[in-house]
């Protein structure tokens, strides 16, 4: 056995995914097959108190099971029934055993009965109240069951394993509404309450049920004669439509993509308030965050919305239709699912848009893997399967699927998936299943790919060099794998074995590239004016030289043409081959990867091209890039590139520019931006990112003082006249401040937001603020910080405490220590506990390598040790004495 450490195990200098703590999981032994589920609720919402009675329904897998458990955490159970007779059982907290009078049966089913209630539940089911500080907040009862928290409402076999059918009947207060999954069988009123009897006929997991309650606006939609319902807050019907309003459109587009109808008898989107995720796709039922709800302004340039609503309808099928055996295997359902939105981009936008969404995506897990962690996608060994809900589960996995998709081409790789989902539909399934499906489908066999991709960690960094011989009329491409260190060579650790497709471009009437982007005025058609000569070569060393003989010197080079592999990639090819890419790549893609190239080697001749493709290029995702990386150069020219930029119709290359000018912290990008701060921009993002970037103008030292004082001004105007949707534009003002390190009225100010009573994205906010200014403050202001911040951890709502340990996290004093400890240790929440060890670690590591911390860890990583070697002695007692009982 090897004992992974937290605080220094790195290998290949990424730190370990495995925290003290993590063990293999396995589902549990299984005593027969769950069939139906039936929960006969009632709320008591003033009380937050639910209870009444959970009837379960179990076909037993074999004869003479006399001990049955389940998972029940923190329920007051007050009888337990099989078949109607009273049995004895014990419940210690977290699971309910029944000593069954009568040993099973095979074939002969049992309905298990249990009667209890839960009082102001910590998990599983949120109730939302006004109190004294948001006195506007709507009632609401909502549950969140994935992972492992719908035995905090209810007791059951809780694991993905067990498919049944589902029924919840609840009883609440007349004015509100219950939604469930499957359909409405019946409702029943008295003078005070309405009962909601919901039937959920085709099997799921426990972790799908769901019940949301309040007083909703139901807006109708349908597709082919099956309800589709938004349930929003009443007043907000018409951002209810502008929200959700493609929903059928998505589900005929993803019934046809997946080669499966739409599953369920109706689809209903519930949006809650304080919703602890984006979105939660309970079986026909999805629960959504109500921030995700949109204003017609906000809906200039918010994608996120849609993107959220294809993603948490996908999993209607997977997920839903086709289960999880497993959660170590969960990347099948949310690679998929993070997929489908680039399938949606794609069939809304075009290629464009859905090449630079998955692009996107396979940078959001290269800042995960960098700076976090780096782990196989499929694992067992963690501490709780919550953990594994990571960059590297959803975009990783997303990047998985498009890799199988180019490997396979479009015709196949959707053969494969309705194979797969036509076969597994309500089954469960694990990662060999897909491979299975696809080589059903297809012939062939992915291993390759999933070994390199899936069940180990990483991903190649390609070095890729070109020259041409004018003499030879060669090529030669090199290609070295850098993230294999060169010792590793011939050892196959860490190199990547793949097929990497090469093209050498030409360009129509191009027989020099000499000037065309001075040249050419009008919008450059990067399409299909351009031909390639593309050679397939078979990379898997740590370096590699290869040779071209071609007719004619190429325009330029796609390396990985279509960009399909996941990857990093750095080009080292000349200026002008470069610029050529820049302008008539028609692959988006590559068009940045080039200006990259381009701006790593900074000059005025790259400022032209960068100057001219920020001007020009057709696809805004390019603009938008191409603005990031012209303020990487450091050149007067640059600014003046960048600035004609602001006037972009496309309100999202506008916020990049605005970003990138805030890098630039000169007097002219502060006189460039302020205009913006004061009279604003049709778009709340660019407002709020100017607002951000001004604070950061304003905090560097320019030769004026004054100037600090003037931000402050203009930064305390915003957060005075600009509340408004979601708080877009007050947040960009408080990370603003945040910037002001050295500050003390900056502080003050996002103190005050961080009160009870503030909007909570804007106090959310404000309290990650308290960790990036506390670099700059003196002593009394850092405890004043500190003490804050200590106050402000004792909040159970989730994401508060998420915020507290960010803020904590990015402290310099060993003080942030000792809080974020007791935060770890008393929070009911397993990403909060992860969240707030990792803080501990950046703060050591922002401390220094200080004796005294070192030995203190040391400390703690014993007395961890010691702790785990105690826990598993205990459970070899317990399950000693549990065999001496049953024999
Ligand atoms: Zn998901």
């Amino acid at each position: 056995m090897k004992l992974q450490t937290y605080f220094d195990s790195e290998n290949n200098g990424h730190k370990s995914f495995e925290l003290p703590g993590a063990r293999p999981h396995y589902n549990p032994d299984r005593p027969g097959q769950v069939e139906h589920i039936f929960l006969d609720l009632a709320l008591d919402i003033p009380n937050q108190t639910v209870g009444g009675n959970c009837a379960i329904t179990l076909l037993p897998v074999r004869s003479g099971i006399d001990r049955l458990t389940l998972d029940a955490v923190n329920l007051n159970i007050q009888s337990v029934q099989v078949d109607e007779t009273p049995q004895s059982f014990d419940y210690d907290g977290e699971q309910l055993h029944i000593q069954m009078q009568t040993p099973t049966q095979m074939g002969k089913t049992i309905e298990i009965a249990i009667a209890y209630s839960v009082e102001k539940p910590q998990r599983g089911i949120y109730f939302i109240s006004p109190n004294k500080h948001y006195p506007d907040k709507p009632v609401q009862v909502w549950t969140q069951g994935e992972d492992e928290d719908s035995r905090f409402w209810f007791p059951c076999f809780d694991y993905p394993g067990q498919l049944a059918t589902s029924e919840i009947r609840v009883k609440v207060p007349k004015l509100l509404i219950a939604i469930s999954n499957g359909v409405l069988i019946k409702t029943e009123e008295d003078s005070h309450y309405k009962t909601y009897h919901w039937l959920q006929e085709q099997v799921h997991p426990t972790y799908l049920m769901t019940l949301a309650v309040g007083d909703f606006a139901e807006i109708q939609d349908e597709w082919n004669g099956k309800p589709v319902t938004y349930y929003v807050d009443k007043g907000r019907e018409e951002d209810a439509r502008r929200s959700m309003g493609k929903t059928p459109e998505m589900i005929e587009f993803f019934s046809e993509k997946f080669g499966y109808p739409y599953p369920y008898p109706k689809y209903a989107q519930v949006c809650v308030d304080d919703f602890i995720f984006g979105g939660m796709e309970n079986t026909s039922t999805t629960l959504l965050t109500d921030r995700c709800l949109l204003d017609k302004r906000a809906s200039l340039d918010n994608r996120t919305t849609e993107s959220l609503v294809a993603h948490e309808l996908a999993h209607q099928w997977f997920g839903d239709l086709v289960v999880i055996k497993h959660w170590s295997h969960a990347w099948i359902k949310e690679g998929m699912a993070s997929y489908s939105e680039v399938l949606w981009t794609q069939q809304e936008y075009g290629s464009q848009d859905a090449a630079y969404y998955l692009l996107n995506e396979a940078r959001s897990y290269l800042v995960e893997d960098s700076s976090r962690y780096r782990r196989p996608i499929v694992t067992h060994v963690y501490r709780e399967a919550i953990e594994l809900y990571d960059r590297h589960l959803y975009e990783k996995g997303a990047c998985v699927y498009h890799m199988i998709r180019a490997e396979l081409g479009d015709e196949l790789f959707f053969k494969a998936i309705h194979t797969f989902v036509q076969d597994n539909a309500h089954k469960t399934v694990e990662t060999v299943d897909l491979l299975r499906a696809i080589e059903k489908a297809t012939g062939r066999n992915l291993l390759f790919l999933f070994d390199q991709y899936v069940y180990r960690g990483g991903h190649p960094d390609f070095k890729v060099a070109y020259s041409w011989d004018t003499d030879s009329k060669l090529a030669k491409v090199t290609v070295t794998q850098t993230q294999a260190t060169s010792d590793t060579n011939g050892s196959r650790s860490d190199l990547f074995d793949l097929k990497i497709p090469i093209a050498f471009s030409y360009v129509p009437g191009n027989s020099s590239n000499e000037d065309r982007v001075e040249t050419r005025d009008s919008s450059p058609e990067q399409s299909s004016t351009v031909n390639f000569k593309t050679f397939t070569v078979r990379v898997h060393e740590r370096e590699q030289s290869f040779y071209f003989p071609l007719a004619e010197k190429p325009h330029f080079i796609s390396f990985d043409i279509g960009n399909n592999f996941l990857k990093t990639v750095s080009l080292e090819y000349p200026v002008q081959e470069l610029k050529a890419q820049l302008q008539s790549d028609p692959d988006p893609v590559s068009r940045i990867y080039a200006a990259e190239a381009l701006a790593k080697k900074g000059g005025l001749e790259v400022v032209k091209a960068l100057s001219f493709a920020l001007k020009n290029d057709s696809f805004w995702g390019v603009r938008a890039e191409v603005a990031k990386q012209l303020a990487e150069v450091k050149l007067d020219q640059a600014f003046d590139g960048l600035v004609a930029g602001l006037k972009d119709k496309e309100a999202l290359v506008r916020r990049a520019v605005v970003q990138a000018l805030g890098t630039i912290k000169t007097h002219d990008s502060y006189k460039a931006l302020k205009p913006l701060v004061e009279d604003g921009d049709a778009s709340y993002y660019v407002e709020s990112a100017a607002v951000n970037a001004i604070g950061g103008i304003g905090a560097a030292n320019l030769d004026e003082k004054p100037k600090e004082e003037k931000v402050l001004k203009l930064l305390q105007m915003v957060l005075k006249e600009k509340a408004g949707w979601n708080e877009v534009v007050r947040t960009g003002a408080i990370a603003g401040l945040s910037q002001l390190k050295t500050s003390p009225q900056a502080l003050d100010l996002i103190l005050e937001y961080t009160a009870q009573g503030v909007p909570q994205a804007l106090r959310l906010a404000a309290i990650r603020a308290l960790g990036s200014i506390s670099a700059g403050q003196n002593n009394v202001n850092l405890e004043r910080i500190l003490e804050q911040l200590a106050e402000l951890s004792k909040e159970t709502f989730f994401l508060t405490q998420v915020s507290v340990a960010i803020a904590l996290g990015q402290m310099e004093t060993p003080k942030a220590i000792g809080i974020l400890r007791s935060l770890a240790d008393q929070t009911p929440d397993g990403r909060v506990r992860r969240i707030a060890e990792e803080a501990i670690g950046r703060v050591q590591k922002n401390v220094g390598s200080d004796q005294a911390i070192k030995q203190l860890r040391d400390e703690l990583d014993q007395i961890k040790k010691q702790n785990q070697e105690l826990k598993s002695r205990l459970e070899n007692l317990e399950a000693k004495s549990s065999t001496t009982e049953a024999s």
